[in-house]
């Protein structure tokens, strides 16, 4: 267990970290969604996976989205080179737009799995009691 700067922290605790149980103060009690120091240092860890991720999945959802679109509206552009021009431009932005709503959804699914991973628990299979005990 890292030593707390706060003595409190440990021996006054109102509340834990809902990842790895350690225990905070009230003057340091984390926010809803936050987790502690040690744990919020584990997410900065993971978001070198997290960009490679992106990295992984955008583009592909970007082109994606950015080719359907322009299908779609690919009969409509047949008007002129006006017609075009606007078609590529929409089919740009919904590919841009398609690809940041891609790393935005792998960030916050990522934070909702760091949220409720419990690192140093007891195992789930601790917490049912075995039907052959007796
Ligand atoms: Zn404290
Ligand atoms: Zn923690």
């Amino acid at each position: 267990m890292v030593a707390s700067p706060c003595s409190d922290c440990m021996m006054r605790p109102v509340m834990c970290c809902g990842r790895c149980n350690s225990t905070r103060c009230k003057l340091h009690a984390l926010l809803p969604g936050d987790r502690c120091d040690r744990c919020e240092r584990d997410w900065r860890d993971e978001a070198v996976t997290r960009r490679a991720a992106k990295v992984i999945f955008a583009p592909p959802i970007a082109i994606l989205a950015g080719g359907l679109l322009f299908g779609l509206l690919l009969p409509v552009s047949l008007g002129g080179a006006i017609g075009a021009a606007v078609m590529c431009a929409l089919a740009c932005m919904t590919a841009v737009s398609a690809g940041a709503g891609a790393c935005r959804l792998i960030d916050r699914s990522a934070r909702a799995m760091f949220l409720r991973e419990r690192g140093g628990d007891l195992p789930p299979a601790r917490l049912l009691p075995s039907p052959r005990h007796r």
